[in-house]
């Protein structure tokens, strides 16, 4: 007998015939003789609803009250869903994140998971009860407040109660067959991933690959906790995340995972800033204090002795406007002539494991973009990932040459997306 700990997001659970699916999936899987807890996410597009109905009364509502009215999201949707269940004569109980003891800080709209008290959950299983979790939220205890864990927080709900429980699987139910080598809206012919390894899905995760949240990666890293990506829309075996040690030597690991893309970001170029200690330093220190993070930087001293330099970085392009008023609030204490904007850009990034023993991958990469004629404008690379930025209308045609580049097209297409928006 196993614990399971399964996780339907949004499009799995998007009206009452899917729900009514849903619970029949969750039943057999108690009937086979499992231990079942499942996190949900709210039905369909709720919280994109439950926000625009939000600042449809005002600009800027309160955090506090944003969580309270999200959260309602996912109570509707476990509540349905156990009852779902029940109907179909099996025995189970839903429970809010508080009540299933997800404790968190107290960080509205982003809190983090601090600590799960399991013992309600504990004591429904031993019951025999299958037990309905409300995802995306906990409880802080330093507030008494009720928070949500960011945008696609039930997926680290998910991870969060299978570590706790020393569950032994977490099944993340979405839309698709898997992780994919590459986007399949992009690239048709891209292969599902048998398996990755956690590190490899963080940065996928942060590249811009949609299936899990960086959060819950993370998490199920730091507990080992082995997670399942599958579709709730048929029974094939989806796509294993586990840890590098956790693989037989005897596998041959392909040497790299995938491609992502990203057409989320913006570059700023700060240029004519005096070439002195110290530049970088305030430059940065204003765009940290806007609480803005930034991923790639670039700094080019001129050749010729003009005393001056040029700094280019990216960030997410909801915060450009905001990145840019708060240089220019500093302008004098920087010391800069000019600040350029460009949200036409688009980054690739080549994820792979293999890459830490292999050389010539950025030689194939860089060979691949050339031969496309995809001029590359920034470049950043950490041990298993190599990133470029493209022009944003060549980034699909990019991550097609390289795609192919490396071997990764599949032989024919084997991506379905059953429904949904892909999250
Ligand atoms: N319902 C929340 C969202 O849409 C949480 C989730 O789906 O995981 O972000
Ligand atoms: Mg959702």
């Amino acid at each position: 007998m196993s614990l399971i700990v399964q996780k339907y997001g949004g499009s799995s659970v998007s009206d009452a015939e899917a729900l009514k699916r849903v619970a029949a999936r969750i039943v057999a899987t108690r009937n086979a003789g499992n231990d079942v807890v499942v996190a949900v996410s709210a039905m369909g597009d709720t919280t994109d609803d439950l926000i625009d109905l939000a600042h449809a009364v005002c600009e800027n509502p309160s955090e506090r009250e944003m969580d309270i009215l999200l959260t309602a999201g996912e109570r509707i949707s476990m509540a349905l869903l156990t009852i779902a269940i029940r109907a179909q004569g099996a025995d189970a109980r839903g429970l809010t994140g508080p009540a299933a003891g997800v404790v968190t800080t107290a960080h509205h709209g982003k809190a983090r998971i601090i600590d799960v008290t399991p013992g309600r959950i504990e004591k429904a299983l031993a019951d025999g009860e299958i037990v309905i979790v409300a995802g995306f939220q906990g409880l802080s205890h330093e507030s008494k407040d009720i928070t949500t864990l960011g945008r696609g927080g039930t997926d680290t709900t998910a991870v969060a109660l299978a570590a706790a429980l020393h569950a032994d699987v977490c099944e993340i139910y979405t839309d698709v067959d898997g992780v994919f080598s590459a986007d399949p809206r992009v690239v048709p012919r891209a292969r599902k991933l048998d398996h990755v390894f956690y590190e490899e899905m963080l940065e996928l995760a942060a590249s811009g690959a949609k299936v899990l949240v960086p959060r819950c990666v993370e998490y199920a890293r730091r507990n080992n906790v082995p997670i399942h990506v599958r579709s709730s829309f048929s029974d094939k075996d989806g796509t294993w995340i586990v840890g590098e040690s956790d693989q037989g030597e005897a596998m041959e690991e392909p040497i790299i995972a995938g491609v992502a893309h990203d057409h989320s970001q913006a570059k700023i170029t700060v240029v004519g800033l005096p070439d002195v200690p110290g530049t970088a330093a305030r430059l940065f220190e204003t765009v940290a204090a806007a609480e803005i993070s930034i991923d790639m930087i670039v700094q080019n001293v001129s050749a010729h002795d003009t005393g001056v330099t040029d700094i280019s970085f990216t960030l997410p392009a909801n915060d450009g406007a905001k990145a840019q008023a708060a240089i220019e609030a500093k302008r004098s204490e920087i010391g800069y002539e000019e600040v350029r904007y460009d949200d036409t850009i688009g980054k690739l990034s080549l994820i792979g494991a293999g890459m830490r023993t292999h050389s010539g991958v950025s030689a194939k990469l860089f060979g691949a973009l050339r031969d496309a004629g995809i001029n590359i404008e920034m470049i950043s690379t950490s041990d298993i990932r190599i990133s470029v930025i493209t022009r944003a209308d060549q980034l699909n045609a990019a991550v097609r040459a390289v795609h192919t580049a490396f071997d990764l097209d599949a032989d024919q297409n084997e991506a379905v997306v059953y429904g949904g928006t892909g999250r």
